[in-house]
C-alpha cells in the first residue's frame, strides 16, 4: 500500500461486501456465511441440527432430505466426473444421516455450445452411479444460459432417503469415550482434480476416491451397531468434518496423525502445493463415531465392504463439551486442528 499502512490477517474472517471463492470452500468463511446469512433466514429445528441431511418426520416414519450443487472444474478427472460426483455427493449426505437413499432429483444448468457428447457422457455416468447406489433419479430440470456464462455444466441433485426405525445418527449423539473410525486413505479426490487442472504428473496417477457410501452405512446399521454420528469428508477434508462435529456435537476430539492413511503420491503433491492433506476434499470417505466397545466389530464390518477396506481407528472423543480437535503428531506434540482459513481448492466438487 502506498501510505505504508499494513494489512493484517485475522483469525476470524471479516464480513465481506462480496461473495468470494472461499465462501464455497468448506472452511471458516463458509461456516460464517451459513451462520450469519442462511441460518437466521431459514431457521428450523431440522436446520439447527446442522447435519448432512435434514431428518423429517412423516407419520410414524423418518425421512432424510438433502441437496447439493456441483460445479467441479474440469468436468472429467481420474476416477470420476461431475455426474458421478453429483450422485455420490447426495447419496453420501443421505447415508450420513443413517438413511437408505431412495430417490434423487437432478437439475442441469447447461451452457449454450456444450457438446451433446459431453452431456451424454455425464448423464450415462449418473445412470451407472445411481444403479450402483440403488437409487432412482425420478425428477429433474433443465436450464440453458448464454455462451460464456455457465462454464459448461452445473448439476444440482437433491435426495430423499428412509431412516430405518431405531436409527438416530447425528452430531448431537457424539459421546465421551466414542471411538472415531476413518473409512480409508484421504486426499485423493482433491489431488486428482487438481492434477488435471494444473497439469501435474505423478509416477502413478492419483485416482479420486469418489464412491457411493450407502452400502457401508447399511452394513454398519444392519450389523446392529449403535452408530452415533457419520460425516463424509468433502470440502475442507477430514479437518473440517472433525471440527464441525466437535462444535455441533459439543465434544473434544483426540486424533492420532500417524493413524491417518495418506497415499505417498498424495502426500508428495500436498507438500509441493503447500496444502495439508487433512484439508483436502474427499468424495468417498467418511468418519464414524460409535461406542469404543463396538469399534473392533465395526472395523471388521467396514473391511468387508467395497469402499471401506482400509478402514482404521484414528482417535476418540475425550470430553462432552464443545471443544477443540487435538491431533497428536508423530513427534508426540499435540496441536489444535482448525478449519481451513481460506479457499484451499476452489471448484473441487
Ligand atoms: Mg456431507
Amino acid at each position: 500500500m502506498s501510505d505504508g499502512s499494513k494489512e493484517f490477517t485475522c483469525a476470524v474472517p471479516a464480513v465481506t461486501d462480496h461473495v468470494e471463492l472461499a465462501h464455497g470452500g468448506g472452511g471458516r468463511k463458509m461456516r460464517r456465511l451459513i451462520e450469519t446469512t442462511f441460518l437466521p433466514a431459514f431457521d428450523s429445528p431440522a436446520a439447527r441440527e446442522r447435519h448432512d441431511s435434514a431428518i423429517l418426520p412423516v407419520g410414524s416414519e423418518k425421512i432424510a432430505f438433502t441437496t447439493d450443487s456441483f460445479v467441479v472444474s474440469p468436468l472429467f478427472f481420474p476416477g470420476g466426473d461431475i455426474g458421478k460426483l453429483a450422485v455420490c455427493g447426495t447419496v453420501n449426505d443421505l447415508a450420513c444421516a443413517g438413511a437408505r437413499p431412495r430417490w434423487l432429483s437432478a437439475a442441469f444448468v447447461l451452457e449454450e455450445g456444450l457438446p451433446m457428447a459431453v452431456l451424454a457422457r455425464v448423464v450415462s455416468s449418473m445412470r451407472e452411479t445411481a444403479a450402483a447406489a440403488s437409487v432412482d433419479i425420478v425428477t429433474g430440470d433443465t436450464k440453458v444460459v448464454d455462451r460464456g456464462k455457465g462454464d459448461g455444466l452445473y448439476i444440482t441433485t437433491s435426495g430423499i432417503g428412509v431412516v430405518p426405525s431405531g436409527v438416530d445418527v447425528r452430531p448431537g449423539r457424539v459421546r465421551e469415550g466414542d471411538a472415531i473410525l476413518l473409512t480409508g486413505d484421504i486426499g485423493r479426490h482433491g489431488v486428482a482434480v487438481l492434477s488435471v487442472r494444473k497439469g501435474l504428473q505423478f509416477a502413478a496417477p492419483v485416482v479420486s476416491d469418489c464412491a457411493p457410501l450407502a452400502d457401508l452405512v447399511g452394513a454398519l446399521v444392519g450389523a446392529g451397531l449403535d452408530v452415533h454420528c457419520l460425516r463424509d469428508l468433502t470440502r475442507g477434508g477430514l479437518a473440517a468434518a472433525l471440527v464441525e462435529i466437535a462444535a455441533d456435537g459439543r465434544a473434544t476430539l483426540e486424533i492420532e496423525q500417524d493413524a491417518i492413511p495418506v497415499q505417498e503420491a498424495v502426500a508428495g503433491a500436498c507438500e509441493l502445493l503447500g496444502i495439508d492433506p487433512l484439508h483436502v476434499a474427499n468424495e468417498g470417505r467418511m468418519v464414524v463415531f460409535l461406542p469404543e466397545a463396538e469399534a473392533g466389530r465395526a472395523l471388521d464390518v467396514l473391511a468387508a465392504t467395497e469402499h471401506a477396506r482400509g478402514a482404521v481407528r484414528i482417535g476418540s472423543v475425550s470430553r462432552g463439551v464443545s471443544g477443540p480437535v487435538l491431533i497428536r503428531t508423530r513427534f508426540g506434540a499435540r496441536r489444535v486442528l482448525d478449519l481451513p482459513a481460506g479457499e484451499v481448492l476452489p471448484r473441487i466438487c
